[in-house]
């Protein structure tokens, strides 16, 4: 079966008092998995938290950066993922090894190597047009560290949104190959009326699961159409996502320059250069002994 594009749509039905959001990421999961060189559980964790990310930051207006960070006691220790408005996120996890016992047969337990923690989620806007506001911090007790129940009640508790997120990575058989990811996000609006709400609560209940779906070839809208079931579903906009990382030569060169001249003097006197390693993608930037000097050479104005 042919792979298909990751793409991300948001819709409405019912009169927009339920919003939807759906992204299929199996290929960008694959990749975050691929430079991480993460377990097959934990590329569960990692995949979820990516599509997790992309699909809280597309139901608020105007957001330009999320980051949700998941800080665990359990083997995994930590992930981070961060999702931007155009569509691209990047992801990090302290120990890519990180690996648990099944409970269910055929269910990576992505619960048990998270543990208990914390899931912080910052939101930060207008940075673009110049005006960046205070960024927003919410904070959430991990509920069972299998990412889509946390998010629901982060969702919840921190935003005061009723809401149900479905999560799903599947891992081949080789335990490396990510052939299926994905998810969905569903809202239900303030003035929704009981008996809406009532029906959309049973069509979920019925809803196909994730993982088995994707893994089928479901499209983010069919996805959607087959967990909310009857009703009518107006698709507002569909767009590409993708995995990118914001690091840069540039930056790295930054980075150095910011320890200070005799930081950068002893690096050049004793190893004469600097490497340094992306934690969230893992390109490898070589400074060279020419670009140390020119980072203590005095600037000319
Ligand atoms: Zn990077």
């Amino acid at each position: 079966m042919e792979r298909q594009e990751d793409h991300l749509i948001q819709a409405t039905a019912a009169d927009s008092t339920i919003r939807l959001s759906a992204v299929v990421s199996t290929n960008l999961v694959a990749e975050a998995c691929r430079r991480h060189r993460t377990s097959p559980t934990t590329s569960a964790a990692l995949g979820r938290a990516l599509t997790g990310a992309l699909l809280l930051g597309h139901t608020f207006k105007d957001l330009e950066y999320i980051t949700l960070r998941f800080e665990c006691r359990g083997p995994v220790g930590g992930i981070i993922a961060e999702a931007n408005a155009h569509g691209t996120v990047r992801g990090y996890v302290r120990n890519p090894l990180a690996e648990a016992e099944s409970v269910v047969p055929g269910k990576l337990n992505v619960g048990a190597i998270l543990g208990r923690g914390t899931l912080h989620v910052i939101r930060e806007a207008g940075h673009e047009i110049g005006l960046a506001k205070e960024p927003y911090f919410g904070t959430v007790p991990l509920i069972s560290g299998e990412i889509a129940e946390d998010l629901t009640h982060y969702l919840a508790t921190s935003e005061q949104i009723n809401s149900a997120v479905g999560l799903g990575v599947y891992v081949g058989p080789d335990g490396e190959s990510i052939t299926a990811a994905g998810g969905y996000l569903i809202q239900v609006m303030p003035g929704i009326d009981e008996e809406t709400l009532e029906r959309l609560e049973t069509q979920l209940q019925r809803a196909p699961h994730v993982t088995e779906r994707l893994r089928q070839g479901a499209s983010a809208e069919e996805m959607l159409l087959e967990a909310i079931g009857e009703f009518e579903l107006t698709v507002l906009n569909r767009r590409p996502v993708a995995f990118k990382c914001t690091c840069s030569f540039e930056r790295a060169v930054n980075i150095v320059t910011a320890l200070g001249e005799e930081e950068v003097a002893d690096m050049l006197e004793k190893d004469r250069g600097a490497v340094l390693t992306c934690h969230f993608c893992g390109e490898v930037f070589n400074l060279d002994e020419e670009v140390l000097e020119s980072i203590l050479r005095p600037k000319v104005n």
